[in-house]
């Protein structure tokens, strides 16, 4: 993906006041991402493990998302996937909620998916980053970053709806 400034991002996000907005915890390396092999930017707040945040440019306009882990998590099955990429983890994902935009989500609506814990997906379908089990899928690199954008579009639509 292009790479994104920490201006760009603040002002993407989609689910929060911009005071939220200007004061949430970007990662500081931003030119050191591996933007090449990024569907999606996703990031834990290290002062807040659980809060959660990912930044995409979709239709070529950025656009970020705050989430939070759900406490609801924890009845899940130890082998569990990701919503996104379609990765197999044990124990390395996480129900995340995002309050929906606008009037929605401040009457508390919100909109949760299984994502990778760590927000790496673009990683994993790579083979960038290792799991412990692969699914035998016939799909190719190509088809399977498609669809991990489309999922991830397919979230952040539900979200702003
Ligand atoms: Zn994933």
């Amino acid at each position: 993906m292009k790479p994104l400034t920490e201006p760009e991002i603040r002002a993407a996000f989609v689910n929060c006041t911009k005071g939220e907005a200007s004061r949430l915890n970007v990662p500081r390396d931003l030119a050191e991402q591996p933007w090449d092999d990024l569907d999606f930017l996703g990031w834990r707040d290290p002062q807040a493990p659980d809060r959660a945040y990912l930044a995409a440019v979709l239709d070529g306009r950025p656009v970020a998302v705050a989430l939070r882990s759900s406490g609801a998590a924890s009845w899940q099955a130890r082998r569990s996937l990701c919503s996104l990429c379609v990765t197999t983890h044990t124990g390395g994902v996480s129900l995340l909620v995002a309050p929906r935009a606008g009037k929605a989500g401040k009457q508390g609506n919100s909109v949760g998916a299984y994502m990778c814990a760590d927000l790496a997906c673009s990683l994993y379908v790579r083979g960038k980053k290792e799991v412990g089990t692969k699914l035998h899928e016939s799909l190719t690199l190509e088809e399977k970053i498609e669809r991990t954008v489309a999922n991830l579009a397919a979230f952040v639509a539900k979200v702003m709806a």
